[in-house]
Protein backbone atom coordinates (compact mmCIF):
# COMPACT_ATOMS: atom_id res chain seq x y z
CA UNK A 1 0.00 0.00 0.00
CA UNK A 2 1.25 3.32 -1.15
CA UNK A 3 0.28 6.65 0.92
CA UNK A 4 1.26 10.24 0.67
CA UNK A 5 1.28 12.33 3.65
CA UNK A 6 0.11 16.27 3.16
CA UNK A 7 1.34 18.92 5.51
CA UNK A 8 -0.24 21.85 4.45
CA UNK A 9 1.14 25.42 5.75
CA UNK A 10 0.27 29.07 4.40
CA UNK A 11 2.95 28.73 1.89
CA UNK A 12 4.46 25.58 1.47
CA UNK A 13 3.49 21.81 1.39
CA UNK A 14 5.65 19.08 2.96
CA UNK A 15 5.05 15.62 1.68
CA UNK A 16 5.98 11.76 2.10
CA UNK A 17 5.12 9.33 -0.37
CA UNK A 18 5.25 5.59 2.03
CA UNK A 19 5.57 1.65 1.09
CA UNK A 20 3.67 0.73 3.83
CA UNK A 21 4.38 -3.07 2.78
CA UNK A 22 7.85 -2.46 2.46
CA UNK A 23 8.38 0.37 5.06
CA UNK A 24 10.97 2.56 2.82
CA UNK A 25 9.81 6.15 1.97
CA UNK A 26 10.11 6.57 -1.75
CA UNK A 27 10.05 10.13 -1.75
CA UNK A 28 9.78 13.59 0.11
CA UNK A 29 10.10 16.66 -0.23
CA UNK A 30 8.41 20.30 -0.27
CA UNK A 31 7.04 23.21 -2.23
CA UNK A 32 7.98 26.64 -0.84
CA UNK A 33 7.22 30.14 -0.98
CA UNK A 34 3.71 29.35 -2.07
CA UNK A 35 1.73 32.60 -3.82
CA UNK A 36 5.29 34.44 -3.51
CA UNK A 37 7.82 35.22 -5.96
CA UNK A 38 10.43 32.68 -6.63
CA UNK A 39 8.73 29.47 -5.48
CA UNK A 40 10.75 26.28 -5.80
CA UNK A 41 10.25 22.28 -4.33
CA UNK A 42 12.75 20.73 -2.73
CA UNK A 43 12.37 16.57 -3.92
CA UNK A 44 14.47 13.47 -2.91
CA UNK A 45 13.88 10.20 -4.56
CA UNK A 46 16.27 6.94 -5.25
CA UNK A 47 18.69 8.95 -2.95
CA UNK A 48 18.71 11.59 -5.66
CA UNK A 49 18.04 15.38 -4.18
CA UNK A 50 16.77 18.10 -7.02
CA UNK A 51 15.49 21.50 -6.49
CA UNK A 52 13.51 23.06 -8.91
CA UNK A 53 12.04 26.64 -9.53
CA UNK A 54 8.20 27.24 -10.61
CA UNK A 55 5.61 29.62 -9.56
CA UNK A 56 3.14 28.13 -7.54
CA UNK A 57 0.39 30.17 -7.16
CA UNK A 58 -1.70 28.49 -4.64
CA UNK A 59 -2.23 25.10 -2.96
CA UNK A 60 -3.96 23.37 -5.71
CA UNK A 61 -0.81 24.10 -7.79
CA UNK A 62 1.23 23.15 -4.97
CA UNK A 63 -0.48 19.07 -4.98
CA UNK A 64 -0.46 19.09 -8.98
CA UNK A 65 2.93 19.85 -8.98
CA UNK A 66 3.77 17.49 -6.31
CA UNK A 67 1.64 14.96 -8.15
CA UNK A 68 3.72 15.61 -11.57
CA UNK A 69 7.20 15.35 -9.85
CA UNK A 70 6.21 11.94 -8.58
CA UNK A 71 5.10 10.46 -11.73
CA UNK A 72 7.55 11.85 -13.89
CA UNK A 73 10.20 10.05 -15.81
CA UNK A 74 13.40 11.87 -14.33
CA UNK A 75 12.81 12.35 -10.94
CA UNK A 76 9.67 10.59 -9.84
CA UNK A 77 9.30 6.48 -7.83
CA UNK A 78 5.37 5.56 -9.66
CA UNK A 79 4.03 5.25 -12.92
CA UNK A 80 0.28 6.14 -12.32
CA UNK A 81 -1.55 7.95 -9.64
CA UNK A 82 -3.57 5.05 -9.27
CA UNK A 83 -0.22 3.47 -7.80
CA UNK A 84 -1.54 6.09 -4.54
CA UNK A 85 -3.89 4.43 -2.11
CA UNK A 86 -4.89 6.81 0.67
CA UNK A 87 -4.08 10.47 1.54
CA UNK A 88 -3.17 11.32 4.83
CA UNK A 89 -3.33 14.91 5.98
CA UNK A 90 -1.91 16.53 9.20
CA UNK A 91 -4.78 18.89 10.56
CA UNK A 92 -3.67 21.39 12.93
CA UNK A 93 -7.22 21.97 15.01
CA UNK A 94 -9.35 19.79 15.76
CA UNK A 95 -11.25 20.95 18.52
CA UNK A 96 -13.06 18.86 20.43
CA UNK A 97 -14.61 17.09 17.56
CA UNK A 98 -11.44 14.80 16.92
CA UNK A 99 -10.39 12.44 19.60
CA UNK A 100 -8.30 10.31 16.44
CA UNK A 101 -7.43 10.32 13.45
CA UNK A 102 -10.35 10.26 10.81
CA UNK A 103 -11.30 9.29 7.46
CA UNK A 104 -12.66 12.32 5.64
CA UNK A 105 -15.82 12.85 4.42
CA UNK A 106 -17.57 16.03 3.57
CA UNK A 107 -19.24 15.43 6.94
CA UNK A 108 -15.50 15.97 8.37
CA UNK A 109 -14.69 18.52 6.43
CA UNK A 110 -17.97 20.71 7.38
CA UNK A 111 -16.01 20.34 10.97
CA UNK A 112 -12.83 20.86 10.36
CA UNK A 113 -14.17 24.24 8.84
CA UNK A 114 -15.76 25.11 11.93
CA UNK A 115 -12.73 24.77 13.40
CA UNK A 116 -11.55 27.80 11.33
CA UNK A 117 -12.08 30.20 14.17
CA UNK A 118 -9.77 28.21 16.94
CA UNK A 119 -6.53 28.14 14.05
CA UNK A 120 -7.41 30.95 11.73
CA UNK A 121 -3.86 30.51 10.59
CA UNK A 122 -3.49 27.01 10.36
CA UNK A 123 -7.01 25.23 9.18
CA UNK A 124 -7.28 26.82 5.78
CA UNK A 125 -3.86 25.56 4.42
CA UNK A 126 -4.95 22.42 5.69
CA UNK A 127 -8.49 22.56 4.20
CA UNK A 128 -6.71 23.69 1.01
CA UNK A 129 -4.67 20.27 0.90
CA UNK A 130 -7.92 18.49 0.79
CA UNK A 131 -9.76 19.91 -1.82
CA UNK A 132 -6.90 19.87 -3.73
CA UNK A 133 -6.46 16.39 -3.27
CA UNK A 134 -10.28 15.56 -3.56
CA UNK A 135 -10.18 17.48 -6.38
CA UNK A 136 -7.35 15.50 -8.72
CA UNK A 137 -7.73 12.14 -6.30
CA UNK A 138 -11.37 11.99 -6.16
CA UNK A 139 -11.46 8.17 -5.79
CA UNK A 140 -8.46 7.80 -3.42
CA UNK A 141 -9.52 7.65 0.53
CA UNK A 142 -8.23 10.56 2.08
CA UNK A 143 -7.85 11.17 6.40
CA UNK A 144 -6.91 13.81 8.61
CA UNK A 145 -4.72 13.43 11.53
CA UNK A 146 -5.23 16.07 14.47
CA UNK A 147 -2.56 17.79 16.38
CA UNK A 148 -4.90 18.39 19.24
CA UNK A 149 -6.44 14.86 19.17
CA UNK A 150 -3.93 12.77 21.27
CA UNK A 151 -4.24 15.40 24.12
CA UNK A 152 -8.34 14.90 24.30
CA UNK A 153 -7.58 12.64 27.08
CA UNK A 154 -6.82 15.68 29.20
CA UNK A 155 -9.16 15.74 32.64
CA UNK A 156 -11.32 18.99 33.04
CA UNK A 157 -9.24 20.44 35.87
CA UNK A 158 -6.40 20.35 33.19
CA UNK A 159 -8.01 21.58 30.60
CA UNK A 160 -9.89 24.24 31.59
CA UNK A 161 -8.98 27.94 32.18
CA UNK A 162 -9.94 29.64 35.60
CA UNK A 163 -12.26 32.24 33.32
CA UNK A 164 -15.85 32.58 33.57
CA UNK A 165 -17.21 29.21 32.69
CA UNK A 166 -19.68 30.86 29.81
CA UNK A 167 -16.31 31.19 27.58
CA UNK A 168 -15.83 27.46 27.42
CA UNK A 169 -19.59 26.84 26.70
CA UNK A 170 -19.55 29.74 23.80
CA UNK A 171 -16.74 29.58 22.20
CA UNK A 172 -15.10 26.80 23.46
CA UNK A 173 -11.94 28.07 25.43
CA UNK A 174 -10.37 25.97 26.65
CA UNK A 175 -6.56 24.42 26.52
CA UNK A 176 -6.56 21.87 23.81
CA UNK A 177 -2.20 21.42 23.34
CA UNK A 178 -0.57 20.56 20.00
CA UNK A 179 2.36 18.35 18.55
CA UNK A 180 -0.26 15.58 19.37
CA UNK A 181 0.97 13.26 16.39
CA UNK A 182 4.69 13.66 17.69
CA UNK A 183 3.98 13.20 21.25
CA UNK A 184 1.88 10.22 20.79
CA UNK A 185 4.78 8.25 18.51
CA UNK A 186 7.50 8.91 20.93
CA UNK A 187 5.51 7.79 23.63
CA UNK A 188 4.61 4.91 21.64
CA UNK A 189 8.39 3.89 20.64
CA UNK A 190 9.57 4.82 24.33
CA UNK A 191 7.02 2.07 25.10
CA UNK A 192 8.22 -0.39 22.03
CA UNK A 193 12.43 0.45 23.22
CA UNK A 194 12.15 0.36 26.91
CA UNK A 195 8.94 -2.29 27.86
CA UNK A 196 5.91 -1.03 29.76
CA UNK A 197 6.76 -1.25 33.02
CA UNK A 198 9.37 2.35 32.47
CA UNK A 199 7.11 4.13 30.42
CA UNK A 200 3.71 3.95 32.23
CA UNK A 201 3.92 7.98 33.51
CA UNK A 202 6.30 9.83 31.19
CA UNK A 203 7.17 13.49 30.05
CA UNK A 204 7.93 13.71 26.66
CA UNK A 205 9.75 16.93 25.77
CA UNK A 206 9.70 18.07 22.09
CA UNK A 207 11.69 21.00 21.94
CA UNK A 208 12.06 22.53 18.13
CA UNK A 209 11.03 25.98 16.67
CA UNK A 210 7.42 25.33 18.47
CA UNK A 211 8.29 23.17 21.82
CA UNK A 212 5.54 21.99 23.84
CA UNK A 213 6.28 19.01 27.00
CA UNK A 214 3.54 16.69 27.79
CA UNK A 215 2.74 14.85 30.92
CA UNK A 216 0.88 10.69 29.52
CA UNK A 217 0.17 8.04 31.84
CA UNK A 218 -0.62 4.64 30.29
CA UNK A 219 -0.36 6.06 26.78
CA UNK A 220 -3.00 8.85 27.46
CA UNK A 221 -2.26 12.70 27.89
CA UNK A 222 -3.27 14.07 31.24
CA UNK A 223 -1.65 17.83 30.55
CA UNK A 224 0.38 19.77 28.15
CA UNK A 225 1.85 22.79 27.59
CA UNK A 226 0.21 24.38 25.11
CA UNK A 227 -3.07 25.79 25.08
CA UNK A 228 -6.14 27.09 23.51
CA UNK A 229 -3.22 28.28 20.92
CA UNK A 230 0.15 27.25 20.38
CA UNK A 231 1.60 30.65 22.30
CA UNK A 232 1.18 28.81 25.67
CA UNK A 233 3.76 26.51 27.75
CA UNK A 234 7.67 27.04 27.00
CA UNK A 235 10.17 29.82 25.77
CA UNK A 236 10.19 28.77 21.93
CA UNK A 237 11.85 30.20 18.84
CA UNK A 238 9.45 33.16 18.50
CA UNK A 239 6.93 32.46 21.00
CA UNK A 240 6.50 33.85 24.36
CA UNK A 241 5.03 30.95 26.21
CA UNK A 242 3.41 31.94 29.45
CA UNK A 243 3.27 34.83 30.17
CA UNK A 244 0.69 36.93 32.81
CA UNK A 245 -1.99 38.41 30.99
CA UNK A 246 -2.09 41.54 32.26
CA UNK A 247 1.52 42.12 30.32
CA UNK A 248 -0.87 42.18 27.07
CA UNK A 249 -3.32 44.92 28.18
CA UNK A 250 0.06 47.02 29.35
CA UNK A 251 1.37 46.53 26.83
CA UNK A 252 -1.17 47.44 24.05
CA UNK A 253 -1.68 50.64 25.73
CA UNK A 254 1.90 51.50 26.45
CA UNK A 255 3.11 51.04 22.56
CA UNK A 256 -0.49 51.41 21.31
CA UNK A 257 -0.61 48.85 19.58
CA UNK A 258 -3.79 47.11 18.51
CA UNK A 259 -5.17 43.12 18.92
CA UNK A 260 -3.17 42.07 15.67
CA UNK A 261 -0.25 43.84 16.82
CA UNK A 262 0.10 42.62 20.32
CA UNK A 263 -0.83 38.55 18.73
CA UNK A 264 2.11 39.24 16.39
CA UNK A 265 4.13 40.79 19.23
CA UNK A 266 3.68 37.24 21.13
CA UNK A 267 3.89 34.86 18.30
CA UNK A 268 6.64 36.32 15.96
CA UNK A 269 8.94 38.94 18.12
CA UNK A 270 9.09 36.82 21.35
CA UNK A 271 10.79 33.66 22.82
CA UNK A 272 14.60 32.95 21.57
CA UNK A 273 14.45 35.38 19.09
CA UNK A 274 13.00 38.25 21.35
CA UNK A 275 15.06 37.76 24.30
CA UNK A 276 18.42 37.53 22.30
CA UNK A 277 17.83 40.13 19.66
CA UNK A 278 20.32 37.43 17.24
CA UNK A 279 18.54 34.83 16.48
CA UNK A 280 15.14 32.18 16.77
CA UNK A 281 17.53 29.43 15.59
CA UNK A 282 19.36 27.07 18.32
CA UNK A 283 22.34 26.46 16.37
CA UNK A 284 22.76 30.26 16.23
CA UNK A 285 22.19 31.04 19.67
CA UNK A 286 24.73 28.66 20.87
CA UNK A 287 27.21 29.90 18.50
CA UNK A 288 26.81 33.46 20.05
CA UNK A 289 26.34 32.50 23.53
CA UNK A 290 29.88 30.71 22.60
CA UNK A 291 31.41 34.14 21.94
CA UNK A 292 29.96 35.85 24.86
CA UNK A 293 27.06 37.23 23.62
CA UNK A 294 25.22 37.66 27.40
CA UNK A 295 21.51 38.10 25.88
CA UNK A 296 22.03 34.99 23.51
CA UNK A 297 23.08 32.98 27.18
CA UNK A 298 19.83 34.71 29.08
CA UNK A 299 17.38 33.14 26.44
CA UNK A 300 18.82 29.86 26.48
CA UNK A 301 19.31 29.86 30.34
CA UNK A 302 15.59 30.98 29.79
CA UNK A 303 13.99 27.88 27.75
CA UNK A 304 16.01 25.36 30.07
CA UNK A 305 14.76 26.86 33.43
CA UNK A 306 11.07 26.58 31.38
CA UNK A 307 11.47 22.83 30.38
CA UNK A 308 12.85 22.17 33.79
CA UNK A 309 9.51 23.56 35.63
CA UNK A 310 7.73 22.06 33.41
CA UNK A 311 9.27 18.56 34.00
CA UNK A 312 9.10 19.27 37.68
CA UNK A 313 5.55 20.09 37.99
CA UNK A 314 4.62 17.40 35.56
CA UNK A 315 6.37 14.75 37.80
CA UNK A 316 4.13 16.35 41.09
CA UNK A 317 1.00 16.10 38.63
CA UNK A 318 1.53 12.80 38.00
CA UNK A 319 2.95 11.46 41.37
CA UNK A 320 6.41 10.47 39.79
CA UNK A 321 7.78 9.53 36.43
CA UNK A 322 9.27 6.71 34.95
CA UNK A 323 10.62 7.89 31.67
CA UNK A 324 11.30 11.45 30.45
CA UNK A 325 11.90 11.89 26.52
CA UNK A 326 13.30 14.43 24.30
CA UNK A 327 12.56 15.03 20.41
CA UNK A 328 12.03 17.90 18.22
CA UNK A 329 15.31 19.47 16.53
CA UNK A 330 16.34 20.56 19.87
CA UNK A 331 15.67 17.72 21.79
CA UNK A 332 17.25 15.25 19.09
CA UNK A 333 20.42 17.43 18.68
CA UNK A 334 21.19 19.74 21.44
CA UNK A 335 23.42 18.11 23.90
CA UNK A 336 23.98 21.08 25.62
CA UNK A 337 20.32 21.55 25.95
CA UNK A 338 19.54 18.15 26.96
CA UNK A 339 22.46 18.36 30.15
CA UNK A 340 20.93 21.81 31.28
CA UNK A 341 17.66 20.26 31.46
CA UNK A 342 17.90 17.32 32.96
CA UNK A 343 20.89 17.72 35.28
CA UNK A 344 20.38 17.65 38.61
CA UNK A 345 17.51 15.72 38.91
CA UNK A 346 18.36 13.40 40.91
CA UNK A 347 16.10 14.15 43.77
CA UNK A 348 13.72 12.84 41.06
CA UNK A 349 15.05 9.37 40.88
CA UNK A 350 16.56 10.80 37.32
CA UNK A 351 20.11 10.43 36.80
CA UNK A 352 21.44 12.23 33.89
CA UNK A 353 24.76 10.72 32.11
CA UNK A 354 26.77 12.85 30.45
CA UNK A 355 29.53 10.82 28.66
CA UNK A 356 26.12 8.60 27.31
CA UNK A 357 24.72 12.39 25.97
CA UNK A 358 27.60 14.23 24.59
CA UNK A 359 27.62 14.56 20.84
CA UNK A 360 24.05 12.37 20.48
CA UNK A 361 22.51 13.81 17.26
CA UNK A 362 19.46 12.67 15.64
CA UNK A 363 19.33 8.64 17.39
CA UNK A 364 17.41 6.65 19.77
CA UNK A 365 19.33 6.53 22.63
CA UNK A 366 19.47 6.09 26.72
CA UNK A 367 21.12 8.93 28.01
CA UNK A 368 20.21 8.10 31.77
CA UNK A 369 22.92 6.38 33.96
CA UNK A 370 22.26 2.54 34.12
CA UNK A 371 20.55 1.77 37.15
CA UNK A 372 18.71 5.14 37.23
CA UNK A 373 15.28 4.86 38.70
CA UNK A 374 14.03 7.22 35.92
CA UNK A 375 14.99 7.25 32.57
CA UNK A 376 15.91 9.99 30.15
CA UNK A 377 16.08 9.46 26.49
CA UNK A 378 16.15 10.53 23.02
CA UNK A 379 13.95 9.49 20.51
CA UNK A 380 14.04 11.18 17.30
CA UNK A 381 10.40 12.03 16.32
CA UNK A 382 8.78 10.53 13.07
CA UNK A 383 4.98 12.72 12.85
CA UNK A 384 4.86 11.36 9.08
CA UNK A 385 5.28 7.85 9.71
CA UNK A 386 2.51 8.06 12.65
CA UNK A 387 0.00 9.69 9.97
CA UNK A 388 0.68 7.16 7.15
CA UNK A 389 -0.02 4.28 9.71
CA UNK A 390 -3.03 5.64 10.99
CA UNK A 391 -3.71 6.54 7.50
CA UNK A 392 -2.93 2.46 6.17
CA UNK A 393 -5.18 1.19 9.25
CA UNK A 394 -8.01 3.69 8.81
CA UNK A 395 -8.28 3.03 5.29
CA UNK A 396 -7.61 -0.78 5.57
CA UNK A 397 -10.70 -0.76 7.99
CA UNK A 398 -8.74 -1.51 10.83
CA UNK A 399 -9.75 1.42 13.39
P1 LIG B 1 9.99 22.94 13.75
O1 LIG B 1 9.22 23.27 14.99
O2 LIG B 1 10.09 24.07 12.78
O3 LIG B 1 9.64 21.60 13.13
P2 LIG B 1 12.49 21.62 14.38
O4 LIG B 1 11.94 20.48 15.18
O5 LIG B 1 13.08 21.31 13.05
O6 LIG B 1 11.50 22.82 14.27
O7 LIG B 1 13.63 22.29 15.30
C1 LIG B 1 14.30 23.42 14.89
C2 LIG B 1 15.28 23.81 16.00
O8 LIG B 1 16.22 22.73 16.19
C3 LIG B 1 16.08 25.05 15.66
O9 LIG B 1 16.17 25.91 16.79
C4 LIG B 1 17.44 24.47 15.34
O10 LIG B 1 18.48 25.38 15.60
C5 LIG B 1 17.51 23.29 16.28
N1 LIG B 1 18.56 22.38 15.85
C6 LIG B 1 18.62 21.63 14.73
N2 LIG B 1 19.82 20.98 14.65
C7 LIG B 1 20.53 21.35 15.75
C8 LIG B 1 21.84 21.04 16.23
N3 LIG B 1 22.65 20.25 15.57
N4 LIG B 1 22.22 21.59 17.40
C9 LIG B 1 21.41 22.43 18.08
N5 LIG B 1 20.16 22.75 17.68
C10 LIG B 1 19.73 22.23 16.52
Amino acid sequence: MKIIVINCGSSSIKYQLFDMDSHVVLAKGGVEKIGLNGSFIKHESNGKKVTLEGEVVDHQAGIEYILGILISREHGCISDFCEINAVGHRVVHGGEKFKSSVLITDEVVKQIEECIQLAPLHNPPNLSGIYAMKSILPDVPQVGAFDTAFHQTMPEHAFMYALPYSLYTKYAIRRYGFHGTSHRYVSERAKELLGEQRTQKLITCHLGNGASVAAIINGKTVDTSMGLTPVEGLVMGTRCGDLDPGIMTYVMEREDINRTGINSLINKHSGLLGISGVSSDMRELETAAAEGNQRAQLALDMLHYRVRKYIGSYAAAMGGVDTVIFTGGIGENSDSSRYEIAKGFEFLGLEFDETKNVGVRGQEKIISKDGSKVTAIIIPTNEELMIARDTALIVGGKQ
